[in-house]
């Protein structure tokens, strides 16, 4: 049945839904990635938790604590992210997390501050949503070692190598390479976050920079919102090769909802306003663009909830059901239909459900498989800890880089 035609009549997708559910109570989604905190900011003036309320709905957005309960979110990684470009990236970096702080700190009855995956039970036994957080962006380092143990003792528990821009050690999947994967201090970056026994988050990296992290990490990996790039060829996807290497590594990839990722029709159809990295080409008149695509194209096809099922789906056969996890990305933007915002995990779930998978196989990809991979990356880096002191200094120590 999986794969195969599904039944999907009002009283299959209720059977399907109430199934789905009762899979979320058991084991609630562990979501990989979620952009709220640099919405809070640009939503609001400096940042301010308070005044953005995340208690209420916001209708405009796809990310708040009403929707979180109802889509039964039992951990998040919140991103602390900011684009490469942006100035003082080790400032901003900080303020990020220090946001997703105050997020915790704003609403203690409800975002449990999660520093290791023991805390996951925890939160659920009292009903909070475990919040873990995670830096996007190597960029703040600012190519020193120093800050990822600062980040660590601020509670950052997964790094996401790059953004959409390569930086000086490690290369990303949207840009021009310049290190042939990850280079020397790339692979210091990769050893001391192995020591501190924090995640080492492979989305954004370019396929060869994920082969090469592949290649010298000790603990297992994360691609906290990628999905399969032989179902969509946009090159932030994971090709088959990385993904099969997943069994060996023990690691982790969680399917994505962003629309560009998901369906090979607008991937196609974006192709023609894109680079060959899949980045927007600059046009002189945006507007006038836009229109002439409209009118050459037509409108753009639309990502759905059913072909996110069918990249899980083809991740489950590449790397195998231990290995596959979700990291939605909502990021306040567009959604595949069906999967609108944060309520509608459990619609995922139900689509699964419809496809054949057992409660024991969905467990593991709501977030199972996720508590799994952070236990292993928290006991490589007790040992390592033991064995070897801190790796210090900067890109200039790393000869070869
Ligand atoms: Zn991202």
């Amino acid at each position: 049945m999986k794969g195969g035609a599904t039944d999907g009549s009002a009283k299959a997708i209720d059977k399907a839904l109430s199934a789905a559910r009762k899979v979320l109570r058991r084991a609630p989604v562990f979501d990989g990635h979620n952009d709220l905190p640099w919405t809070v900011r640009v939503k609001t003036a400096r940042g301010d938790v308070m005044a953005y309320d995340l208690s209420r709905v916001h209708e405009e957005a796809d990310t708040d604590i009403p929707r979180l309960r109802e889509g039964m979110v039992g951990a998040q990684f919140w991103a602390a992210f900011q684009p490469t470009n942006a100035p003082h990236p080790a400032r901003t970096a900080l303020e990020q997390i220090d946001l997703i702080r105050r997020m915790e700190e704003a609403h203690p009855d409800v975002l449990a501050p999660a520093r290791q995956a023991a805390d996951f039970a925890k939160a659920k036994a009292l009903g909070k949503i475990a919040s873990f957080i995670a830096v996007e962006g190597g960029v703040g380092l600012e190519n020193s070692l120093a800050p990822l143990r600062i980040w660590r003792a601020a509670g950052v528990r997964l790094m996401t190598l790059c953004h959409n821009e390569s930086l000086d050690w490690v290369d990303s999947a949207t840009d021009a390479p310049r290190n042939g994967g990850i280079n020397a201090f790339g692979r210091a970056v990769i050893g001391e976050l192995n020591r501190l026994g924090v995640a080492i988050d492979l989305a954004h990296a370019s396929h060869d920079a994920m082969r090469r992290v592949l290649d010298v990490t000790e603990a297992p990996v994360i691609l906290s919102h990628s999905n399969a790039y032989s179902l969509c060829d946009h090159p932030r996807n994971a090709p088959d090769d990385v993904l099969r290497r997943l069994k060996t590594n023990r690691g982790l990839v969680m399917a994505t909802f962003v629309p560009g990722f998901v369906s090979q029709a607008l991937r196609d159809w974006q192709r023609r306003s894109r680079d060959a990295y899949g980045k927007a080409l600059p046009a002189a008149d945006p507007k006038a663009q836009a229109a002439e695509f409209d009118a050459k194209r037509g409108s753009a096809p639309k990502a759905t909830l059913e072909q996110v099922a069918d990249h899980i789906e083809r991740l489950i056969e590449t790397a195998g059901v231990n290995h596959v996890g979700i990291g939605s990305d909502y990021f306040g933007g567009p959604s595949p239909a069906g999967l609108e915002n944060v309520s509608r995990f459990p619609y995922l779930i139900a689509e699964l459900v419809r496809r054949g998978y057992s409660d024991r196989d969905l467990e593991k990809i709501a977030s199972r498989n996720a508590l799994r991979v952070l236990r292993q990356v928290e006991s490589v880096g007790r040992r390592l800890r033991v064995s070897r002191p801190p790796a210090i200094g900067g890109l200039a120590d790393y000869p070869g880089a």
